[in-house]
């Protein structure tokens, strides 16, 4: 059972357990990014936001040991209010995105296909409408060495007005309202990133792309893309 710090909440029940659920959800997104080839070993890394809180996988643990002991809960300014493990190296990316935009779930991968992308555009031709899921042309953050405040200055610059980015030579970032749709999200970019070497490697022509307003068009169409009615999904 989580037993957060005074700091965190630990005397109330519900803030417990909230957390543990997000922990579980955390965990859960983690493992499936392993399982879906995105990252390899202990790449990657993946947070949740709880209010003031923020929930992060500790730093070079396979994400299979990981229990419900195991929480690392950090505050904005990255003092660690809960558990033995250390947090990711990436937290210094991972909070800055928070500080800076409305994302409430971030999921960083070594995604093959987006990596490889990184090592040759400075953004993703727009191959494909679903680019439109992330706000737009996806860019490519400038590299630097991983788990500095460099890499995360160059991350938040290329996320201006996009929810995703490429990391030169290095991997993917999304962030989302939802753990869901930030793992949806990037395994989209994964995806297009996918179909854009396919094209261009064919060798045959310059792959075709979409125009900035056909790209306008599609995110104001998916808005309504689904159901009626359908809840948004909970994390
Ligand atoms: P952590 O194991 O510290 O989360 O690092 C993995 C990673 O992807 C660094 O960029
Ligand atoms: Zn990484």
């Amino acid at each position: 059972m989580i037993r957060p710090r005074r700091e965190a909440g630990g005397d109330n029940a519900f803030v417990r357990d909230s957390l543990e659920k997000a922990w579980s959800d955390v965990v859960d997104t983690a493992r499936r990014s392993v399982a879906d080839g995105l990252v390899v070993g202990t790449s990657g890394n993946v947070s949740a936001r709880a209010g003031d809180l923020v929930l992060v996988t500790p730093t070079g643990v396979p994400y299979d040991r990981l229990g419900p002991d195991d929480a690392v809960v950090v505050d904005l300014a990255g003092r660690q209010l809960m558990g033995e493990l250390r947090p990711t190296s990436e937290l210094p990316m991972h909070l800055a995105v928070y500080r800076a935009t409305e994302a409430r779930a971030i999921v960083h991968t070594h995604a093959p296909h987006a990596t490889a992308v990184s090592t040759l555009v400075d953004e993703l031709p727009l191959i494909h409408y679903m680019a439109a899921a992330l706000g737009g042309r996806v860019r490519v953050a400038d590299y630097a060495t991983y788990g500095t405040d460099r890499l995360a200055a160059a991350v938040l610059k290329a996320l201006r007005d996009r929810t995703g980015c490429l990391m030169r030579n290095h991997g993917t970032l999304v962030y989302a309202d939802t753990l869901g749709r930030a793992y949806d999200n990037t395994a989209q970019l994964e995806w297009m990133c996918r179909v854009w070497l396919l094209a261009e490697s064919a060798g045959v022509r310059t792959p075709r792309t979409l125009s900035g307003r056909e790209l306008t068009k599609v995110a104001e169409k998916l808005r309504g893309y689904g159901q009626p009615g359908a809840a948004p999904d909970e994390d």
